[in-house]
C-alpha cells in the first residue's frame, strides 16, 4: 500500500495551523502569555492538550494500542468523518460499505460529496470478502466495515475481513465500537500487521459515557499524523479529558456493568423468543439485539404508547420487520417484557 497515493492531495500539501500549545511545549513557565488566554477562572481559562498526551497514556494502557498510533476525537463520528476529509476526493472518489451497518458511513460521505457503495451481507447478516472486493474501483479509497455490527449485532468472521484487509489497496475501517460486549478477538492490536488499517472505538457503549463525546482511532502512526494535521486544534476539550481520564480510574465498575448487561442479555433474549409476536432473534455480540416481530411498525408504536423507546429498523435493506432492542437494567427489560406479553393486535 503507497499511503501517499491515497491521500488527498490537498491534505499532503496542507501547512497544519500552528496553535500557542505547538509552539511551547513546557510546563514550568513563570507566565503564560502567548495564546490571548484570561488569567483568571483556572483551569477552564486555558486551552486543553491539542494531542490529549496524558489521556493516551491511560488509554495505552487499557487498549494495548501505543499514544502515537491514537487519535481521540468528539466521538468516534469525528474519526468517520475525516476518513472522508483526509482520503476522499468530494465528487470522484467512492467508499464501499457492508450494509445494513451503522448510518453515520453514509451520511458523511453524502456531506462530503463521495459516492456511497453499500454491498448486502448474507442472510446471516455476514460479510463475503469477494463481494466487498468486487465492488471496489481505482477510485475506490475505503472500505466500512462494521463489527460486531450496528444494526444486527453479530460480528464478522475474522477469515472474511483479514482478506479485505491483505487484498484491498486502499484503506480498510473497522468500527469495534461494541467489541468490549464480544469474545471475538479486536483488531485494535493487529495495527502492525495491517498498514491499511483504522480501528474506531469509542466510550459511548460499554464505558457508559456518550454523554462526553470521545471517540477513537487505532492507526498506523502515519495515518494518526494525518489525523493530527486535519482535525480542529482543539477537539477534544478539558472536561472531557478530565472524565475520560476519571473513567479510565474506575475500570472495575466498567467491567461490571458489561458483566451485568450480559448477563441480561442472556435473561432477555429467550423470554422474547418465546412471545408470540417473535419470528426470530439473531445472533448478538453486543449490548442490543435485532428482533424480527410479526408488525414492526404496529408494535414500536404500541410500546411508545407504554412508554418503551425501542428502535424501528424495518425500513432497513434486509431488516424488514426488525425492531432493534437495547439491553437496558432489570427494571427496565422487566417493564419491555410486560408490555410485550400484554401486546394484542
Ligand atoms: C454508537 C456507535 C458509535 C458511537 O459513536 P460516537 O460518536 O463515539 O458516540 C460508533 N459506531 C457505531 C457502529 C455505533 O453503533
Amino acid at each position: 500500500m503507497n499511503l501517499n497515493r491515497l491521500v488527498r492531495p490537498n491534505i499532503l500539501r496542507l501547512t497544519p495551523y500552528s496553535c500557542a500549545r505547538d509552539e511551547f511545549k513546557g510546563v514550568d513557565a513563570k507566565a503564560f502569555l502567548d495564546a490571548n488566554e484570561n488569567p483568571y477562572n483556572s483551569p477552564l481559562n486555558r486551552y486543553p492538550d491539542p494531542l490529549q498526551e496524558n489521556l493516551k497514556r491511560e488509554l495505552e494502557r487499557v487498549k494495548g494500542v501505543p499514544a502515537e498510533c491514537t487519535f481521540l476525537g468528539n466521538g468516534s463520528d469525528e474519526a468517520i468523518d475525516l476518513v472522508y476529509r483526509i482520503f476522499c476526493e468530494p465528487g470522484r472518489d467512492n467508499v464501499v460499505a457492508i450494509a445494513p451497518t451503522y448510518g453515520m458511513y453514509r451520511v458523511c460521505a453524502d456531506i462530503n460529496d463521495v459516492a456511497y457503495r453499500p454491498v448486502p451481507l448474507d442472510a446471516d447478516f455476514q460479510l463475503h470478502a469477494d463481494r466487498l472486493l468486487s465492488a471496489t474501483d481505482e477510485r475506490t479509497k475505503v472500505i466500512w466495515i462494521c463489527s460486531p455490527n450496528n444494526p444486527t449485532g453479530n460480528h464478522m468472521q475474522r477469515s472474511e475481513v483479514e482478506r479485505v484487509l491483505r487484498e484491498f489497496e486502499g484503506i480498510v475501517v473497522i468500527d469495534e465500537a461494541y467489541s468490549d460486549f464480544s469474545d471475538a478477538i479486536p483488531f485494535r492490536n493487529s495495527l502492525a500487521a495491517h498498514p491499511n488499517l483504522i480501528v474506531l472505538n469509542t466510550m459511548s457503549k460499554a464505558w457508559a459515557s456518550a454523554a462526553i463525546r470521545l471517540g477513537m482511532a487505532f492507526a498506523s502512526p502515519e495515518i494518526i499524523a494525518l489525523f493530527n494535521r486535519v482535525k480542529y486544534p482543539y477537539n477534544v476539550n478539558l472536561l472531557t479529558q478530565q472524565a475520560a481520564t476519571d473513567i479510565l480510574h474506575s475500570l472495575p465498575r466498567v467491567s461490571q456493568w458489561v458483566n451485568a448487561l450480559l448477563t441480561e442479555r442472556a435473561h432477555l433474549i429467550p423470554s422474547v423468543a418465546e412471545l408470540p409476536i417473535c419470528r426470530k432473534v439473531y445472533p448478538t455480540d453486543a449490548n442490543f439485539f435485532l428482533v424480527k416481530v410479526t408488525d414492526a411498525d404496529h408494535i414500536y408504536h404500541y410500546l411508545v404508547q407504554q412508554g418503551i423507546v425501542v428502535r424501528n429498523r424495518s425500513r432497513v435493506e434486509l431488516c424488514q420487520d426488525c425492531l432493534r432492542i437495547t439491553v437496558g437494567t432489570p427494571q427496565e427489560n422487566c417493564l419491555l417484557l410486560a408490555a410485550l406479553r400484554q401486546y394484542k393486535r
